[in-house]
């Protein structure tokens, strides 16, 4: 192939991958130059079509008409380079968004011969921006991109709404512009540290920080994020969002609130209400003791019902006591070996049960993060319950524990008489019981006190059971706190 041809199929095929074309408007002899590519952009086949100035204007949207034509004119009338940015419609009706730029061709006595430029598919590129845009509108967050090595902050949507300014304009373009303009100063070194931790660890960046644009009534706002790092592992570029979350910290302030003094008081009622039982159950015992022979058979039997719920209350405000407790700054996370713990549980149950049929299997446990005393409570209960519920048939217990990448799911299951598939959620509830209490004695806080254990934990509390077939309870700490 000579080498001209040869260059011509070169350039062909560069502006094919770079959706450029070229053309060129003879002034002299009025006729219009596509090179392929222009026709394709238009998509028009070259064979068939011979492009003039008027036909090629009129392929641009009726409101951009005019635009176009006027940059062309006065690109030849002041001799200067033109560029603009509009959209043409194709012959099937497609509209598709095109830069055009161009320059003049002087003769020597000074007059424009012609004027020749690119064309620019940018389609894929503006259709891209606009679903980015609307999907930062329609997320309802302020959406953020920082350029870190140069340190600019572009926003994408209603960011300028949603952080108060009036004019996108005056959105802060630099992180220190942010920092001083918008951020809570106490937050400062958080968000600081949060980044650094982010760019270390690779850990996902999310956070809750204080932001106004006027320097007061600050509002929260929730952030995630994600960089993208070089080959040498530096951080090059961050993107993320920014979400108001006051009503929710708000409510969940004033959740906060109501939980600790309902637990305040929950505490300070079962506490003062031990002082009077022992006394009830101390004149009780004296008269149990003292003036058996001295009362009736009535008496007696009213008495021994008076111990009972006496016994039955003491055991209620102990439960209520503990459940009280369980606040998440107490919980103390430590590496828990599971295996000794579980056999403690065991042995401590099975000393008290008179069944000498019992089974109970522990597979291998694995060692895991969490406050010891709590998840005893949890396999206490769990296991007592297994027994207590137990069907016709001898107790058989088996207790488990499942890998599942970021959490320990444990299992207990028994082949006691089950749970009715409608009633499975209820048993975690407070005083929820499925019998009466002659039937089976308790007070319908154990299972509350499992599921507020391991939701402390970060974890879940579930059940599978089918009556008369037996239960599994499951739950899940996650591996990391
Ligand atoms: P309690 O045992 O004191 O009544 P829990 O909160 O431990 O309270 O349990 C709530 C209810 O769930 C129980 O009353 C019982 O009806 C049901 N339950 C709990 N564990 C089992 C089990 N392993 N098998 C069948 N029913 C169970």
């Amino acid at each position: 192939m000579p080498a001209k041809k040869l260059e011509g199929k070169i350039l062909e095929s560069i502006e094919r991958i770079a959706n450029i074309g070229h053309w060129r408007y003879d002034l002299v002899n009025d006729s219009l130059y596509w090179s392929e590519e222009v026709y394709r952009i238009h998509g028009l086949n070259f064979d068939d079509y011979t492009p003039n100035v008027d036909v090629a204007i009129d392929a641009y949207l009726p409101e951009d008409r005019d635009y176009v034509e006027k940059a062309l004119q006065e690109a030849i009338e002041k001799r200067e380079p033109f560029e603009f940015e509009k959209r043409i419609r194709r012959p099937d009706g497609e509209i598709r968004y095109v830069s055009s730029r161009g320059e003049c061709e002087i003769d020597f006595d000074g007059s424009v011969i012609s004027i020749f430029g690119t064309f620019q598919d940018l389609t894929e590129l503006r259709m891209r921006e606009e679903l980015y845009e609307l999907a930062a509108i329609s997320s309802g967050a302020a959406l953020w991109d920082w350029d870190i090595k140069s340190d600019r902050l572009n926003w994408a949507g209603n960011s300028a709404e949603i952080l108060g300014y009036t004019n996108k304009k005056d959105l802060p373009r630099t992180t220190a512009r942010f920092f001083s303009e918008l951020v809570h100063p106490d937050d400062h070194e958080y968000l600081k540290n949060a980044f650094t931790r982010h760019f270390k660890t690779r850990e996902p960046f999310s956070i809750d920080i204080r932001l106004s644009r006027t320097n007061k009534n600050y509002k929260w706002f929730s952030s995630r994020a994600q960089a993208h790092w070089d080959m040498d592992n530096q951080a090059i570029r961050m993107c993320g969002s920014l979400y108001d979350i006051d009503l929710l910290k708000q409510t969940q302030g004033k959740l906060e609130r109501s939980n600790n003094d309902l637990s305040q008081f929950a505490t300070i009622a079962a506490h003062d209400l031990k002082a009077p039982l022992r006394a009830i159950s101390g004149f009780l015992e004296i008269l149990q003791n003292r003036y058996k022979d001295k009362l009736d058979e009535k008496a007696n039997e009213y008495i021994n019902f008076s111990v009972n719920g006496a016994a039955q209350m003491g055991e209620l405000i102990d439960d209520l006591l503990e459940y009280a407790r369980l606040k998440s700054d107490e919980v103390e996370f430590t590496q828990t070996e599971l295996n000794p713990l579980i056999q403690n549980v065991i042995d401590t149950i099975i000393f008290s049960q008179s069944d000498p049929d019992i089974a109970i299997e522990v597979a291998d446990m694995p060692p895991i993060l969490a406050d010891a005393n709590k998840v005893r409570r949890v396999f206490h209960n769990l296991i007592e319950n297994a027994l207590k519920y137990k069907s016709e048939h001898p107790p058989k217990i088996t207790i488990k524990a499942e890998d599942q990448e970021d959490i320990w799911q444990f299992s207990v299951q028994d082949n006691g008489i089950g749970i009715d598939p409608s009633k499975q959620d209820d048993v975690f509830l407070m005083f929820k019981r499925l019998h009466t209490k002659d039937k089976y004695s308790g007070t319908g806080i154990g299972l509350a006190i499992c599921k507020r254990i391991v939701e402390l934990h970060g974890g879940d509390i579930w059940v599978e059971s089918e009556p008369n077939k037996g239960s599994i309870f499951y739950f899940s700490i996650p591996k990391r706190v």
